[in-house]
Formats: structure tokens, C-alpha cells, sequence
């Protein structure tokens, strides 16, 4: 059970308050409670609670899921990044006439370690893969190979030679940031801005890294397995958390986007489940009923072709298409009957079909008639 304390008694407001009255509560309450660190830690935390009440009940997505799963339910899906990820403090500190916003917010809640440097979430990059039909029918593993920045192996990403360490800037004793202290007529406000001497990364580093010339830094080719889950279609999209790069030394990677697309195969057409396939049929197979074999994802199989089948007529084969993706069962194979006819013809052809046609009272130019354009 969380000890936390529910977020709609901590600002004081109803459980139907609408977001102005949100925003009013916290405001006039973060104006009683000014964030200032070194003179009232009481009030520090209280503006922490309210803050993050705020940033949960601002947010409508966050609101329904606390409001659905209560704060035990809550914490265990979102960490304390995740709740002020996307909070709008700057209007409300904007309007009040302050220079105040979330990144000065999360300094408060996350100290020394600086929210500029956890703030960056590293690019996310794209890849596309091609398939084949048989591995999107039958999910595959796949190994490719792309190019990304990770922390330097050599330094462990501190961007230091081999056998030294950074040091802590003396400027700002390593926090990265310097603190000022302001006060007007609502309180006494801290200001944060990075550390000039730095850039904000709290050490120095006298004999960089050879290998990442001290960003800590370095772009490496890398091997990633790709599981690609049965019934997948063109143009889908598989995202690999955590698989993108890594652009700051302490941010956390970003993530990798493989776009599907699935090479034309030799026999099928896909509509959606469902595989298509055209068969050719001679005009006496189609008249006279027959047997013939069509490909399908597991290997030949004989199909019957009724007497009389039609031209485009669609013989269904129930379950011989395409798994359904992340469902259950197969689409079917959808056999198309088209209907040769024949380009050239032997004499005995020839005869045989005239007399046919006589047969069906069918009009047919007599032999060596030319049509007059
Ligand atoms: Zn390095
Ligand atoms: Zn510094």
C-alpha cells in the first residue's frame, strides 16, 4: 500500500474538479508554499506533494489512470519522471509573473543530478527490414546491424583517460548548475541555471578519453535480434525500447523503429489474412471438372475443380492463408480460376474446335477469313 496521500486532498479540490479549478488550487497553494530549498524544508515538501499532484491531475491521461487505479496501482506504472514528464508548470509560474517552470520543478525533486542531463532522452532511430511472406506467415528471428552512439566503452562513458577521473567542477561543486536566490513579494524563489564552466556536467575532465574525445560518447555498430511476431504486414511498425541512441551521459537511450516490408512473393498476393493465388485452368478443365495443384504456405496441395467452374470463380481454402496478427487462426487462401486460352492451335485443335463451336451453334469465322479493319 502507498502512504501517499490522495492527490485531490492534497490540493483540496473535488474529485469532479474541472482543470481550471486544478490549476487555480495549485497555484494558490504553490504561492503558500514557495519551493525555497535552503530556508523552509517544510515548505519544499509540501510544494513536492502538490507538485506532483498537479502534474497527475493536469494531465488527463494520468488522472483517469489514477482515478481507475488509485495510488498503489499508480505508482507501480509511473515513476516520478513519468509523472512530471509533460507538465505544463511554466503558465501557471508565468502567469504569476515568475521565471519558474518544470525543469526548475524537477530540480527540486531530483537535486544534484540535475534534470538537464536525466532529461534527455537519447534519438530514436528507424531501420527498414525486408521479409519474406513465409517468415511474416511463420515469425522469424532476425539479425541486423545498425549504427548508433552509446556510452564509450573505453571511459565507461566519464569521458576520462584510461587510469584518471573527472573532477568535480569546482564552480559549481559538481552540480552542474548554479543556484541563485530570489525574493519578491510571494516568496523566496530559487532560480537554477547550468553551470557555464561545465556545460552543466558537473566535472571537469583534465585528460579526456581518447576514443570519445571526452563526450563520453561513441558511435558503434551493433548486432540486434529482431523477433518478429507471426502474422505481421507490410508497413508495420516494431518498436524496440531502449534500442535507439544514447546522446548524453546520463540520459537513457531512445528507441529503435523497424519497419516492416514484405518482399513480393513468386505465387501469392496478400489481402489482409487472407492469401490470394491465380490458377489457370484449360477451358476443357473448366468445362469438364478437374483435379490440380497450387502451391500453398506448407507445400503442395490438390484442389478439385468442379465441372462448369467459372472464369475469376474463387475456390476457398479455409485456414491456408496468413496467421492472424497477435490473434488466433489462419486467414484462408483465396485459388482464383482463370481460364487459358490457347494462342496457337494445330490443325487437329483446329478441327475440333470448329466442330465444337458448330456443336454450341456458336458463329465463327470460316478458315482463311480476314476480318476488314
Ligand atoms: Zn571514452
Ligand atoms: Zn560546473
Amino acid at each position: 500500500m502507498s502512504n501517499k496521500r490522495d492527490y485531490y486532498e492534497v490540493l483540496n479540490v473535488s474529485r469532479t474538479a474541472s482543470k481550471e479549478e486544478i490549476k487555480d488550487a495549485y497555484r494558490k497553494l504553490a504561492l503558500q508554499y514557495p519551493p525555497d530549498r535552503n530556508k523552509a524544508p517544510d515548505a519544499e515538501e509540501r510544494f513536492k506533494d502538490i507538485s506532483e499532484a498537479y502534474a497527475v491531475l493536469s494531465d488527463d491521461e494520468k488522472k483517469a489512470q489514477y482515478d481507475q487505479l488509485g495510488h498503489a496501482g499508480f505508482d507501480q506504472r509511473y515513476t516520478t519522471e513519468d509523472i512530471f514528464r509533460g507538465a505544463d508548470f511554466e503558465s501557471i509560474f508565468r502567469d504569476s509573473g515568475f521565471g519558474f517552470g518544470l525543469r526548475d520543478v524537477f530540480s527540486i525533486f531530483f537535486g544534484d543530478r540535475g534534470f538537464s542531463q536525466r532529461e534527455i532522452r537519447g534519438r530514436d532511430l528507424g531501420y527498414e527490414l525486408e521479409i519474406t511472406l513465409e517468415e511474416a506467415a511463420n515469425g522469424a528471428e532476425k539479425s541486423i546491424e545498425i549504427l548508433r552512439t552509446e556510452k564509450c566503452d573505453v571511459c565507461k562513458g566519464n569521458g576520462a583517460a584510461p587510469n584518471t577521473s573527472p573532477k568535480p567542477c569546482p564552480r559549481c561543486n559538481g552540480e552542474g548548475r548554479i543556484q541563485s536566490t530570489t525574493r519578491n513579494g510571494f516568496g523566496v524563489f530559487v532560480r537554477v541555471a547550468q553551470c557555464p564552466t561545465c556545460g552543466g556536467r558537473g566535472k571537469i575532465i583534465d585528460k579526456p578519453c581518447l576514443k570519445c574525445k571526452g563526450s563520453g560518447i561513441t558511435e558503434r555498430e551493433r548486432k540486434i535480434t529482431i523477433k518478429i511476431p507471426p502474422g505481421i504486414d507490410e508497413g508495420y511498425q516494431l518498436r524496440l525500447a531502449g534500442e535507439g541512441e544514447i546522446t548524453s551521459e546520463q540520459g537513457s537511450p531512445g528507441d529503435l523503429y523497424v519497419l516492416i516490408h514484405i518482399a513480393p512473393h513468386q505465387h501469392f498476393k496478400r489481402y489482409e489474412d487472407d492469401l490470394l493465388y491465380n490458377l489457370e485452368v484449360g477451358f476443357a478443365q473448366a468445362a469438364l471438372g478437374t483435379e490440380a495443384t497450387v502451391p500453398t504456405l506448407e507445400g503442395n496441395t490438390t484442389i478439385r475443380i468442379q465441372p462448369g467452374t467459372q472464369p475469376g470463380q474463387i475456390i476457398r481454402l479455409r485456414g491456408k492463408g496468413m496467421p492472424r496478427f497477435r490473434g488466433y487462426g489462419r486467414g484462408d487462401m483465396q485459388v482464383r480460376v482463370d481460364i487459358s486460352v490457347p494462342k496457337k492451335l494445330t490443325t487437329q485443335q483446329r478441327t475440333l474446335l470448329e466442330q465444337l463451336a458448330k456443336e454450341f451453334d456458336e458463329n465463327i469465322r470460316p478458315k482463311g477469313y480476314r476480318l476488314k479493319l
